[in-house]
């Protein structure tokens, strides 16, 4: 299948390169000319524009940081909807708000494009293997569509319900992430103030009931997990401005049914501490600074 595949950071290089390991072709665009010929190196074709990108393909994925770049790339004069055949579907797989992904569903169907949203779990490491998790919000018949094409991507592709539940099941996923991360931080850091050395700690905590992905999978201490960011400087992995972006997704969907958030909205203002202190763009298991003195370890 000819796939156009736009945004290629973190996540959407390695998921478009599983494409080309999976047979099919791709024209990609990204605002980053590195990042694009970083694909052309791998055997995808590039594109000028998300346009240009889309024309050709039986199959459009979308890749961005927030609401506002989809909205662009879709809907702009170089956009995707200004290019794409009728009948080709899209999929956005960018953690995004529900009532976005609903109105350019809207818009795309107007034009005869079914639409569906497909955010991801599992990280850059799952991106890298193709084993992420993507929670689909289609109707039926479409997803039995999308199924094949993301299974080059993912190992659990699930569908949660009609368009925008994939955003729901994801925003629901970070708020956990976002405060589970910060009480292994917290923790973690306290463990090695006492005595304690990160490894055994980890070594304990991934064997008892504290075990859990930021545990044991991203662990905040640097040295503990070697394939963790914060192994590597914090470079690489789940941006903390993204994070902040997916809990003040959920701050905004729970307002809108009267949900109190209490652990959520605590857990946004750390992260806001800790882009605050210019580490956004560092993993957000970087937020373990924000617990440690200037002579502990921060890689
Ligand atoms: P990223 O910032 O690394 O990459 C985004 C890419 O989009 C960049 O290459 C940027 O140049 C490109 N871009 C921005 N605007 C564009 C436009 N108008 N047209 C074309 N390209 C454009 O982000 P990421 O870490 O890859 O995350 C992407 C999405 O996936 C986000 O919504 C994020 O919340 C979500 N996500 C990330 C992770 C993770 O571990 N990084 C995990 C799950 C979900």
């Amino acid at each position: 299948m000819h796939i156009a595949f736009i945004g290629l950071g973190n996540m959407g290089a390695p998921m478009a390169r599983n494409l080309l390991k999976a047979g099919h072709t791709l024209t990609v665009f990204d605002l980053n000319p590195t990042a694009l010929s970083a694909l052309k190196a791998d055997g995808a074709a590039i594109a000028q524009s998300a346009r240009k990108a889309a024309a050709e393909a039986d199959f459009v994925i979308t890749m961005l940081p927030a609401a506002a770049h989809v909205r662009a790339t879709y809907l702009d004069p170089e956009g995707v909807l200004a290019g794409v055949r009728p009948g080709v579907p899209l999929v956005d797989s960018s953690t995004i708000d529900p009532a976005t992904i609903r109105a350019l569903a809207a818009e795309a169907g107007k034009q005869g494009n079914p639409m569906a949203d497909a955010p991801v779990s599992g990280g850059t490491g799952g991106a890298q293997a193709g084993t992420l998790t993507f929670m689909v919000g289609a109707e039926q018949a479409l997803f039995e569509q999308l199924q094949p094409v993301l299974s080059g991507m993912g190992r659990n592709i699930v569908h949660c319900g009609g368009t925008g539940t994939g955003q729901v099941a994801k925003i629901c996923n970070n708020l956990i992430l976002g405060i589970s991360m910060i009480g292994v931080s917290e923790a973690m850091a306290l463990g090695v103030k006492l005595g304690i050395d990160a490894g055994v700690l980890a070594g304990i905590v991934n064997t008892s009931t504290g075990r859990c992905w930021a545990a044991d999978t991203c662990n905040p201490y640097p040295g503990v997990i070697p394939a963790a960011p914060a192994s590597r400087g914090y470079s690489g992995g789940f941006g903390a401005d993204l994070m902040l972006k997916d809990l003040g997704l959920a701050a905004d969907a729970a307002r809108s049914v009267r949900q109190p958030l209490f652990l959520g909205a605590l857990a946004q203002q750390i992260y806001q501490a800790v882009s605050q202190a210019g580490d956004g763009q560092l993993d957000f298991s970087g937020v373990i600074r924000q617990y440690m003195t200037q002579e502990e370890p921060s890689a």
